[in-house]
Order: structure tokens, then C-alpha cells, then sequence
């Protein structure tokens, strides 16, 4: 990994000048993705489980802090409008 890692950085400045300056210090890798898998919503956008609404993330419909909070409000809107 180690490896990987210093061959992807080197790689990476050839790209962005400066991201193996000397004086860069790694401190972390993100691990985590978003969710692999995803609870289908139908047209009102519930589950098959009526009044269940799959929401952001962890329900598969998100990949970030933007994209999550969209997607609480269409969520919001499908239930004020249900
Ligand atoms: C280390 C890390 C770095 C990240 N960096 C970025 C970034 O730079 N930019 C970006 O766009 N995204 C980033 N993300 C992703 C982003 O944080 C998430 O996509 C987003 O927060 C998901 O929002 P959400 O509302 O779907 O879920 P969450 O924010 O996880 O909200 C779910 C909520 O439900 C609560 N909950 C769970 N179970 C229950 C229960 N049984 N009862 C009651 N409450 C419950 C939890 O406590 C939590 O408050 C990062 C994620 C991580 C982990």
C-alpha cells in the first residue's frame, strides 16, 4: 500500500505541481466510499414498505454532503405533498 501510495502521489504531481512538494505531509487516506448498495423508491419516492422514504447516503441516493441534503428536500417535499 505504501508503494501504491508514493507511486500514485509522484503520479499525481506530474498532474498537480506541488502535490509531492517536499514539505507535504500525508497524514490520512479516506477509506470509505458512499453506500454500495441502494433501497429502490418508487415514483412517490417510498419504499415497497409504504410510508418509508430511503433517504441520502446510507439509503443509496447520495454521494455527498450536497447531494444528501437535495435529496432530504425532495424527500421533505414527496412527504408534504403525499
Ligand atoms: C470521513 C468523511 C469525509 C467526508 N468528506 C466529505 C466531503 O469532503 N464532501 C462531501 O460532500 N461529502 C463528504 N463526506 C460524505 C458526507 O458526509 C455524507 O455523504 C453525508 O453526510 C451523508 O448525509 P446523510 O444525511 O445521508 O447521512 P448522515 O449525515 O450520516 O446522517 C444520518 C443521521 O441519521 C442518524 N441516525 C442513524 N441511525 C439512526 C437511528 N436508528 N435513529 C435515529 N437517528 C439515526 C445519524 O446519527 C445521523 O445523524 C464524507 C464522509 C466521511 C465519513
Amino acid at each position: 500500500m505504501t508503494e501504491s501510495l508514493k507511486a500514485g502521489i509522484y503520479y499525481l504531481d506530474r498532474k498537480l505541481r506541488g502535490f509531492a512538494h517536499p514539505d507535504a505531509l500525508l497524514t490520512g487516506v479516506e477509506t470509505r466510499s458512499s453506500a454500495p448498495c441502494r433501497i429502490p423508491r418508487d415514483e412517490n419516492l417510498q419504499s415497497s414498505i409504504r410510508g418509508i422514504y430511503p433517504v441520502g447516503e446510507g439509503a443509496g441516493h447520495a454521494g455527498g454532503i450536497v447531494s444528501s441534503a437535495v435529496d432530504g428536500i425532495k424527500i421533505a417535499e414527496a412527504i408534504l405533498t403525499s
